[in-house]
């Protein structure tokens, strides 16, 4: 069998929450909500099979989610303005990042990763026959352009960014995608954009798409996911945003690998967004960030950078222990019961970062579990 990627066997993800249930540790590890979804949410889904949307649903997807979302982006504070051929439904983000990667790839191209990134980048890359070149970050999460810009050569086919970022939760302003622009300006160079926490910026922090710049909107694809918009991580379904020349590319690919996506949840998310206030969803996801952060503030952690969206909080433990920090996430499960995530998992070459990331989207008693459990050994 050939080893088409170089990640790990078992994704870091897999390997906390296992890791959480084995020791009963509070799980706050892989990004996954632990609260009610509404349930209106639930209703919709079973009416959807009641009304027997039960069959393959259009490639592109389903025709009412489609035109919902056009309505959706073009009432952003930020409208994105869309047509019909720039949607694309997907069985998740991570299969939208890889069937346009699938798309655009010829056997030895480069593709810049931006790290810490998420874990299904470099696999999606390699296995498509692409190169990973990798550029830093800096040590508060902004993008390094003049590294960035040295990275960039005849090779380069694609750079994946991902603003709302995880882990870090730093969401790159307008001025970050100027000068993303200017660089890849007289080149062919095409953008991915992981974009599944776009509704999810705090404080005065404003989400902006790639696909909002005029200069980009021809060379990317933005990827989108439900499953962190409506706290669904479950139920697998996103969509992309591309030019036409682009979505035709990625259909050509998408049509033989999903063909389709799951037609009930379609129905569902189509009514749901008819119904959706992202104002009110913002402002909860906000309240669980400072509820966890106020929880968490007498324990010797410290914060780098406070999240400015997502799902997920950096801390350090430098005054803690001396330990790599995939050992001190591991002692810190086993031991104390509490799970994260080691943030040496984001980079490709072994790192002591000193950090964990622990995931806020989690219901009030369990980040007080968590609490209680750290302070017996904190
Ligand atoms: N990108 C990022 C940055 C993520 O955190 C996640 C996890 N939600 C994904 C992609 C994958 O999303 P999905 O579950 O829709 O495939
Ligand atoms: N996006 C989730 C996280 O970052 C993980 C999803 C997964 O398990 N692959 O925690």
């Amino acid at each position: 069998i050939k080893r088409k990627h170089s990640g790990s066997d078992l994704t870091i993800f897999s390997e906390m929450s296992a890791l959480a249930l084995k020791h009963s540790a509070v799980n706050l590890s892989q990004g996954f909500p632990d609260y009610e979804i509404d349930e209106r949410l639930k209703k919709l889904l079973a009416e959807a099979t009641m009304k027997n949307f039960n069959q393959y649903a259009p490639m592109p997807g389903n025709q009412l989610l489609i035109e919902n979302l056009i309505t959706f982006n073009s009432h952003r504070k930020i409208p994105i303005e869309v047509a019909k051929e720039n949607v694309t439904i997907s069985p998740g983000a991570s299969y939208g990042i890889y069937t346009a990667l699938a798309a655009i790839l010829n056997v030895g191209d480069e593709v810049i990763v931006l790290e810490p990134n998420y874990d299904s980048y470099v696999p999606s890359i390699e296995i498509n026959g692409g190169i990973p070149v990798f550029v830093s970050l800096t040590d508060d999460f902004r993008v390094n352009f003049a590294a960035l810009g040295k990275a960039i050569n005849h090779k380069t086919k694609a750079i994946i960014i991902n603003s709302p970022h995880n882990p870090s939760g730093k969401v790159w302003r307008k001025e970050d995608f100027d000068q993303l622009a200017e660089l890849v300006e007289d080149s062919q160079i095409i953008i991915i954009s992981d974009e599944v926490y776009d509704l999810l910026t705090y404080d005065e922090t404003e989400f902006y798409s790639a696909f909002q710049h005029p200069k980009l909107r021809e060379r990317c694809f933005s990827i989108f996911s439900f499953g962190k918009m409506f706290h669904i991580t479950g139920w697998k379904v996103g969509y992309v945003l591309a030019s036409e020349e682009l979505t035709s590319a990625y259909r050509r690919i998408h049509q033989y690998l999903a063909f389709s996506v799951n037609a009930p949840a379609q129905y569902a998310l189509a009514k749901y967004l008819e119904i959706f206030k992202v104002e009110e969803n913002r402002k909860s996801m906000q309240l669980k960030r400072d509820f966890f952060l106020d929880a968490f503030k007498d324990l010797p952690f410290n914060i780098k950078l406070k999240a400015e969206s997502g799902y997920f909080q950096i801390m350090g433990y430098e005054k803690i222990s001396q330990l790599s920090d995939k050992d001190f996430a591991v002692w810190l499960t086993e031991t104390a019961k509490v799970a994260s995530i080691p943030v040496s998992a984001f980079y490709h070459e072994n790192r002591d970062t000193f950090s964990v990331r622990f995931c806020f989207a989690k219901k009030e008693e369990t980040v007080l579990e968590a609490v209680r459990n750290l302070e017996k050994y904190l």
